[in-house]
């Protein structure tokens, strides 16, 4: 057995819908403006060459109902997303046909982001690692395991705060599909088992204030709500 001169840091992990064992998060890969209107909204073209990714660290994944308010910020946002969990690892770039096989399941996430340093970020042409990869910056429901969920192009992705929708659009108003996007993924990075894709978010994104009720959901896949304190 390894020595280490102090105890780890717990596993990051999230509950999996019927099963008593947790999926043991390793990554966390986001896509950026992978829905043209919300590309729009941001003030940037849509793209058509390649994804845009960045990533969050894997123990920003929160499943907790209340959500803490981060610092540092005067300006977040909600985003919500598909999110892809992979079930083995990938060492060569994939094939389309592979692609499916490789995920585990899905869930609906928040991709959490401090919009005012974003923008900051963005003016400079700096790096978006404090805006997007904070703690509990990665709000998630259970994961439903590939075979149970009924994932299609037309299944809604929405979010509503306070009751009113904020976000809604079909899956298939993503620019990149999700094959698109492992393929380009396994071009970049050595996939594992346990890493998660946040798939990108629809138009929509606004801000989130302490006390605000949140309801996220993959219409008739899977859902969760809290509360931002
Ligand atoms: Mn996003």
């Amino acid at each position: 057995m390894t020595a280490f001169v102090f105890a780890p840091q717990v596993q990051a992990s999230i509950a999996i819908q019927g099963r008593d064992e947790r999926f043991p998060v390793h990554r966390i890969y986001c896509v950026g403006r992978n829905f043209a209107e919300h590309a729009k909204e941001m003030g940037v073209e849509a793209p058509k060459g390649n994804p845009v990714f960045f990533m969050k660290p894997a123990d920003a994944v929160i499943q907790s109902p209340a959500i803490p308010y981060p610092g540092a910020t005067a300006d977040l946002h909600h985003e919500v997303e598909l999110v892809v969990a992979l079930g083995t690892d990938i060492a060569e770039p994939l094939t389309e046909a592979d692609a499916e096989q490789a995920i585990f399941g899905y869930a609906v996430g928040l991709d959490l982001t401090r919009r005012d340093l974003q923008a900051a970020a963005k003016e400079k042409r700096l790096p978006w690692d404090t805006s997007k990869g904070f703690d509990d910056s990665a709000p998630i429901s259970a994961l439903v395991e590939r075979h149970q969920a009924a994932i299609e192009p037309e299944t809604v992705l929405r979010l509503r705060v306070n009751g009113a929708v904020r976000q809604e659009s079909a899956l298939a108003d993503m620019i990149f599909s999700v094959p698109d996007i492992l393929l380009a993924l396994s071009k970049l990075y050595t996939l594992r088992s346990g890493d998660l894709i946040f798939m990108g978010t629809p138009s929509g994104v606004a801000a989130l204030q302490r006390g605000d009720r949140f309801h996220a959901e993959l219409a008739n896949v899977v859902a969760f709500e809290g509360e931002i304190v």
